[in-house]
């Protein structure tokens, strides 16, 4: 198999006595769907909050395209291409659909916020590409219609996808989705699911997606990733898991979660 896009090596992150997560190794392949799966407090939060530089783990290592970002903090992370999304919206409330996806193409272009407003001939420049592309990405999602909508005006499934939006904007080379379908619908979660499959298959678009609807995850991802109490019980294909006899009776057999 080709050098990962994403290796995570015996990572362990403790606060006091608990172990968050405890030596836990999996790698994710470019072009993949990989998800992540456990029982509430199994550790999969603080998973995304070490890649993505929100934390420092206590040991092991996180390398993306071979390079040792452990650490590393989160602006410099996300500028080696890795987006996320949070559990709870993180849209910004009294900006439009619109631009909170311009704010999500600021993160990636040189200019920041401030010349934005300040207006040079190179940043009005780069309000013009970011305004195409939020066009561009608006239309792919089919959200073409709330553009000039605020996220609260929006029901909660369409404000996810947004912030999905917001992610992809970012032009990342690997998204991590944390809880995408969240408090959606049967009808919400299917359309999500879709987007997600969509992206994946048209711009070859790499994800690591937390997420407890077990029938979703199954049919999404091509290999699933299984903690429990801060350790790794369980790594495959999503057949194979479902048939790990650890995973059975830690997750799948059980219905009290969530
Ligand atoms: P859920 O499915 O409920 O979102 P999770 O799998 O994302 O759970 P985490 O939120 O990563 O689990 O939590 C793993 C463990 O680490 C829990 O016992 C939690 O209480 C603990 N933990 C997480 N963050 C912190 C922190 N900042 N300080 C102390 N303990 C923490």
């Amino acid at each position: 198999m080709s050098t990962p896009m994403l290796n995570i090596s015996q990572l362990t992150m403790r606060f006091g006595g608990i172990y968050a997560l405890n030596d836990v190794s999996f790698s994710v392949q470019e072009g993949r769907t990989t998800s992540v799966i456990g029982p509430n407090g199994a550790g999969k939060t603080t998973l995304f909050n070490c890649i993505t530089g929100m934390y420092r783990p206590t040991s092991g290592q996180v390398q993306f395209r071979g390079q040792d970002i452990t650490a590393a903090p989160a602006h410099r992370i996300a500028r080696h291409g890795i987006a996320r999304t949070f559990q709870n919206l993180a849209l910004f409330g009294g900006l439009s659909v619109m631009e909170n996806l311009m704010a999500g193409a600021y993160l990636q272009g040189r200019s920041g916020l401030l010349q934005g407003a300040l207006m040079s001939p190179a940043a009005r420049a780069e309000r013009r590409k970011a305004e195409a592309a939020a066009h561009q990405t608006l239309a792919f999602l089919g959200l073409e219609d709330v553009a000039q909508a605020l996220p609260s005006e929006l029901s909660y499934g369409r404000q996810k996808q947004v912030e999905f939006a917001r992610a992809l904007m970012q032009k990342a080379q690997l998204v991590l989705l944390d809880e995408p379908m969240a408090g959606m619908s049967k009808t919400e979660k299917a359309m999500m699911s879709e987007l997600i499959q969509r992206v994946q298959r048209e711009f070859g678009m790499t994800f690591l997606i937390v997420e407890h609807d077990i029938p979703v995850v199954m049919s999404l991802s091509d290999h699933i990733v299984v903690l429990d109490f801060g350790s790794k019980i369980a790594d495959g294909l999503p057949a194979d898991v479902r048939q790990n006899s650890a995973v059975i009776s830690a997750y799948l057999g059980t219905e009290a979660h969530h």
